[in-house]
């Protein structure tokens, strides 16, 4: 097979370029990458050569060199290991293409910001570590062969698009990625990264840790003689290992940012050592930001498992629930088996009970955080209260145990302060008399504050709690109570008791016979509300049947449901609808004072954020009472 020319998918490229020209990048990290690939390469290696021995018969122990040389006049650096290597196939696939689903979409809104963006957080967002070497190098090469195949094949890209490969020799498995330096710029502070100790220093910072020995030959001048040796770079202490008081922050971050491919520094971190029973120990880190496709996208990193110090997998969906999918970092068991596979994992006891005790420490800890820094927990609930949320509606009922320590921690908006608060505030600012927890579901914020369903709890002096994300619609129907206080939807008929006034007494009738004559079936019926002060009416749901924010989610999703109908409720001390009944005591009827029915029924739903059937008819209708009531006040509209 001949050199074959290739391109770059175009979001490559634009990451590439990105990237290259970001003057606020830190170039160090560069060597970070391509050690954490080899890494990983080794990783795959000893877990291929576990379900396969055969492959692994006669390969040298992993570890990963860096040398130094010149080539073609220039600096050059390499990062060899002896991993899983690639085909020609992956090579194109992992090299060539970005896998991150959203990156194109992501991509053409930060250049519609025109955002410039460090290239610590492009390798973040989309995972593409490898171009980094485009910031030091003016040309990458990849020597790679894939472990069990005889070819070997030549990557070569000077990072403008596109890329050539070619059939190559390698004389056993691993990659090895070829750096050919651009000339430092000395008074921009470029470094030499051909240089022994900025070497050093870059792997001591950011890859200490890496378990697999990283090597370089060193030339040192003894007794006039030049003398080489191998010397090995980092000490593959397993971070997790050490008493968490001999690591520094700075330690940990870089281990975050390494296990994570985050650029930011953890918001948290949380270290335990489990003995006695079950031994295992853990590091966690919480993100500061959470990762633009949370919420959509397949994760990807998460936690990984490793047994007795050794890699097993990344991602173990098995240590940890899916609502707390934002944790990075590492769970070490000393008891599981080392050939453990993802099929055992699911039904494995063992890892159920690790699971549980991870999922505990995690909520205590942020229940410490809440209580203890809270602004620090206030960013935290900003980025991942969303997704703890969804620990409420665990289908599986495998959450049910945490539900009351998640309801702890969850954070609410409310109709009294500015600031989220937790439940426990909002049930120790209870005023005397209040019996039940309010709340409020919908679609967005500002819709929920104007809705007239608040008038009677801040007539009364109640806070409601708003709830605005989707996942509130189908978690709060099932919170029952907290503190021994229940909750109570405020879209609920009985949300609030009677007050008893002579309400029904001060409206005839006739009016509710007129609304109830001219909406039809359109509502399930019509009362005198009790509830209302501001607004002249309101709807709201039956006791039975789902939330009317609930039937429009679904809605949302494409689901089809039956509608479900609704009460209006009339205030009928409201100027509107004493209005309506002056003139119907004046002999009027449906004819002349049908159509303010209907515009009330729709303006309720407007006030919502609902939709209304017919929004060209509410126009109209709008219109000719505008005229109406300005020709009384203005003869120069006859003219
Ligand atoms: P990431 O490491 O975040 O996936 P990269 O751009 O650094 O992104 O690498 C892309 C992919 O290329 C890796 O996921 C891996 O499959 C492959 N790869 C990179 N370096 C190596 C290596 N040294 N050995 C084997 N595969 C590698």
């Amino acid at each position: 097979m001949q050199q074959e020319k290739l391109f770059f998918q175009a979001e490559t490229k634009q990451l590439l370029d990105l990237m290259i020209n970001s003057v606020y990048s830190n170039r160090d990290i560069f060597l970070r990458e391509l050690i954490s690939n080899a890494s990983d390469a080794l990783d795959k290696r000893r877990l291929e050569i576990a379900s396969s021995p055969e492959l692994g018969e006669g390969l040298s122990d992993p570890r990963i060199r860096v040398s130094r040389g010149e080539s073609e006049g220039r600096k050059s650096l390499g990062v060899s290991d002896n991993g899983i290597g690639m085909n020609r196939d992956e090579l194109k696939s992992y090299i060539g293409t970005i896998a991150r689903s959203g990156a194109k979409e992501y991509l053409a809104a930060l250049k519609q910001k025109g955002e410039a963006m460090q290239a610590e957080a492009l390798i973040g967002q989309f995972g593409v570590g490898f171009y980094s070497a485009f910031m030091v190098a003016d040309r990458v090469d990849v020597l790679t062969r894939r472990l069990g195949e005889d070819e070997a094949w030549l990557f070569s890209s000077a990072g403008d698009g596109a890329y050539t490969i070619e059939p190559a020799e390698r004389s056993d498995p691993g990659t090895t990625v070829l750096l050919h330096l651009k000339t430092p710029d000395v008074s921009r502070g470029d470094k030499d990264y051909s240089e022994e100790w900025t070497i050093r220093e870059i792997i001591k910072k950011y890859s200490d840790f890496i378990t697999y020995p990283v090597m370089m030959e060193i030339s040192r001048k003894k007794d006039g003689k030049e003398e080489l040796s191998d010397e090995r770079l980092n000490s593959g202490k397993a971070i997790w290992r050490r008493p968490e008081k001999d690591v520094s922050d700075e330690e940990y971050a870089e281990f975050y940012k390494h296990s994570s491919h985050d650029w930011n520094d953890p918001l948290t971190r949380l270290v335990f050592s489990v003995e006695g029973g079950t031994e295992f120990k853990g590091l966690l880190f919480i993100p500061s930001k959470a990762p633009f496709d949370l919420m959509f996208a397949p994760r990807r990193e998460g936690v990984s498992l490793y047994i007795r110090n050794v890699f097993i997998m990344n991602d173990c969906k098995e240590l940890i629930p899916s609502w707390l999918r934002f944790l990075r970092g590492v769970v070490d068991s000393e008891d599981l088996p080392l050939n453990i596979s993802r099929e055992i994992l699911q039904e494995d006891p063992l890892l159920r009970i690790i699971r549980k005790s991870v999922t505990r420490r995690v909520l205590n800890a942020l229940k410490k955080m809440l209580h203890d820094d809270r602004e620090k927990y206030d960013r935290f609930w900003r980025e991942f209260g969303q997704v703890v949320k969804e620990g409420l509606v665990s289908l599986d009922g495998r959450e049910e145990e945490n539900r009351d320590a998640i309801l702890d921690i969850c954070l609410f908006h409310t109709t009294s302060e500015e600031k989220q608060i937790a439940l426990k505030e909002y049930v120790d600012a209870m005023p005397e008399g209040q019996e039940h927890i309010y709340y409020l579901t919908g679609r967005n914020l500002s819709v929920l504050r104007g809705s007239p369903l608040l008038e009677r709890c801040a007539e009364a002096g109640y806070s409601v709690l708003l709830m605005a994300d989707p996942v509130d619609e189908v978690a709060a129907p099932g919170f029952s109570e907290y503190s021994g206080k229940p909750f109570r939807s405020l879209e609920r008929e009985d949300a609030l008791p009677k007050k008893g006034d002579a309400a029904q007494s001060a409206v005839s009738e006739g009016v509710l016979a007129l609304f109830k004559e001219v909406l039809g079936e359109s509502v399930k019926d019509v009362r005198i509300s009790e509830r209302l002060t501001a607004s002249p009416a309101c709807l709201v749901s039956p006791d039975e049947g789902g939330s009317f924010a609930m039937e429009q989610l679904l809605r949302s999703m494409g689901q089809e449901v039956p509608p479900v109908k609704r009460v209006l409720e009339i205030n009928p001390r409201h100027q509107v609808i004493r209005a309506l009944e002056y003139r119907l005591s004046k002999g009027e009827g449906k004819e002349t004072l049908g159509e303010y029915v209907f515009l009330i029924h729709d303006q309720c739903l407007l006030a919502e954020g609902g939709r209304i059937e017919e929004p060209a008819l509410f126009a109209r209708r709008v219109t000719e009472i505008l005229a109406k009531s300005l020709k009384g006040n203005d003869e120069t509209v006859e003219r």
